[in-house]
């Protein structure tokens, strides 16, 4: 079974609490997703390889470690994705950026894919698949059989809040995939959104409704 990582720092919970307040403003709500991302990221690249340099400081040589030049990917589920997307892209700039455009049908709650667009050599990359809410699961399980149909080896989905059923959907499409979220709700309502959930994070994070 894939591990569930619940990245439970204060920082973390304080700012997910924030979003989850009706009354935040989008402006505000888009800070703090960015802000989390940051935190989130800091926990899902945890275990990124480093090799020792030579290197000099102002005062002595030394040998000082650095990134070991592994390559990775980020891919957005459009269109909340791109929240927590910009927040990586802070802490890791090289990163190349893949964009699978899913939505999901109201009736029957189904991922329907409309855009796919991801570099081309995914089979050497590290991809880290950024999503927020990780309520049915639908999209997420379209999104990495797609990539994974891509030759995807190493694959990593992060979200910020999710509900049990979409972890067990999860888990159980994907067992080799781990998850990283930062809380896990109660449920689902008849509509698939997370209860209590912050809403609908595309229209929290653009200001759509
Ligand atoms: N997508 C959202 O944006 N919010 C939910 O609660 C569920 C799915």
């Amino acid at each position: 079974m894939s591990s569930v990582t619940v990245v439970d720092h204060p920082l973390v919970l304080h700012k997910l609490t924030l979003m989850r307040r009706a009354e935040t403003p989008t402006a505000e709500f888009r800070r703090l997703l960015r802000e989390t991302s940051l935190l989130l990221a800091y926990e899902v690249l945890r275990d990124l390889p480093t090799e020792l340099v030579d290197i000099e400081t102002p005062i002595a040589p030394m040998r000082a470690p650095a990134l070991a030049g592994k390559k990775l990917c980020f891919v957005s589920v459009l269109r909340a994705g791109h929240g927590i997307l910009d927040g990586m892209l802070d802490l890791v700039p090289s990163a190349r950026v893949g964009h699978i455009g899913l939505y999901r049908d109201p009736r029957t709650l189904e991922a329907i894919e409309y855009y796919f667009k991801v570099p081309d050599d995914l089979s050497e990359r590290d991809v880290i698949v950024v999503d927020p809410m990780l309520a049915t699961a639908n999209s997420a399980i379209a999104a990495v059989r797609r990539l994974k149909a891509r030759g995807t080896r190493s694959l990593r989905h992060v979200c910020l809040v999710a509900a049990p059923e979409g972890i067990a959907a999860f888990r159980t499409a994907h067992p080799d995939v781990p998850i990283f979220t930062a809380a896990i709700d109660e449920r689902l309502d008849e509509h698939g959104y997370i209860v209590p959930g912050l809403g609908d994070a595309g229209d929290r994070l653009f200001g759509t409704r």
